[in-house]
């Protein structure tokens, strides 16, 4: 490739995807960003620099890819698509430092790909995600316990939003709980659906997420994954119901746990903070350990 390609120009990118003989695979949530400006807005808000470590999931033909290989940043790039792993390989040319690696990340091992990077780097996770997977990929995330300094994604715009939602929101759910436990999240804005090609049937919006402290000790949260899965199954019962059914506990020694965590029993799981469920999770946890 002698010169390197606008690739957020639609012309181009169609050009390029002639010349690999490929075609936008639906099925793999593809919708490429034509716009430089959006590009632009989510490297900056990145923050990517020299020697920074970066991860960037879904590189597609690389509009982001190419705007972070210029900030000097060691870029791992992960895709699954075998045609644009071979697009990537040419375009990325100029940077040989950038790593492709042809790979479904929903079975990433996450531990060892940050081990390929230089000791305790810390690392920031960059991607325009295929929608269709945003959820699992999501939760595979916070599993691994967020292991990043900073992460700037793009999501559909209902999933963002479900990311950071709080009690009583219409999207509040285990998600947003298992969001907000790991992360700090912040919607930095929208985007139109206008500047991919092809055009997607959903507007997004890009969010930036950073870790937080976690409030649990690493052998209670296993519990805390079970409650906040198993009560937002049946969001609209109430919080002792719900728990019955996941726990199987006599309601009494129920009751007792929500009384300790100052919860009313008739309140519904979609009312409770995050704090709530950590403070739940902190009373069952310590009250298990005494039955058994
Ligand atoms: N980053 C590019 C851009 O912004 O123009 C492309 C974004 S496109 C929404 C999503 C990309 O993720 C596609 O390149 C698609 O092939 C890739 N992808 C889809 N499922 C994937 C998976 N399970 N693992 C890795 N990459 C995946």
């Amino acid at each position: 490739m002698a010169e390197l390609p606008d690739i957020t120009s639609p012309r181009e990118i169609m050009k390029l995807f002639r010349h690999y003989g490929l075609q936008p695979l639906r099925h793999l949530g593809q919708n490429f960003l034509i716009d430089a400006n959006v590009v632009r807005k989510i490297v900056a808000a990145a923050e990517v620099g020299p020697g920074d470590s970066v991860i960037e999931v879904g590189p597609g033909a690389g509009a982001l890819t190419v705007t972070i290989a210029r900030s000097g940043a060691n870029l791992v790039v992960l895709e699954i698509d075998r045609g644009l792993v071979r697009l990537l390989g040419d375009l990325l040319q100029p940077w040989p430092t950038v790593r492709i690696l042809e790979q479904d990340v929903l079975k990433s091992d996450w531990k060892e790909l940050i081990t390929t990077f230089k000791h305790g780097a810390p690392i920031k996770l960059v991607s325009n995600l295929p929608y269709n997977i945003s959820g699992p990929f999501m939760y595979n995330l916070f599993e691994e316990g967020f292991p990043f300094n900073g992460a700037v994604l793009m999501f559909q715009k209902e999933v963002a939003h479900r990311l950071v939602a709080t009690p009583g929101d219409s999207d509040y759910g285990a998600l947003s709980v298992i969001s907000r436990y790991y992360t700090e999240g912040k919607i930095l804005f929208a985007v139109s659906k206008n500047v991919f090609w092809p055009r997607p049937k959903v507007g997004s919006a890009v969010l930036k997420l950073q870790p937080r402290f976690r409030i649990l000790n690493t052998e209670e949260e296993p519990l805390f994954w079970k409650l906040v899965q198993g009560v937002f199954q049946q969001r609209r019962k109430t919080i002792q119901n719900s728990m019955l059914r996941v726990f199987a506990l006599p309601r009494p020694l129920l009751n007792g746990l929500l009384d300790e965590a100052s919860i009313d029993p008739s309140s519904r799981p979609e009312e409770l903070s995050v704090e709530q469920f950590a403070k739940l999770t902190r009373i069952t946890y310590n009250n298990f350990n005494k039955l058994s």
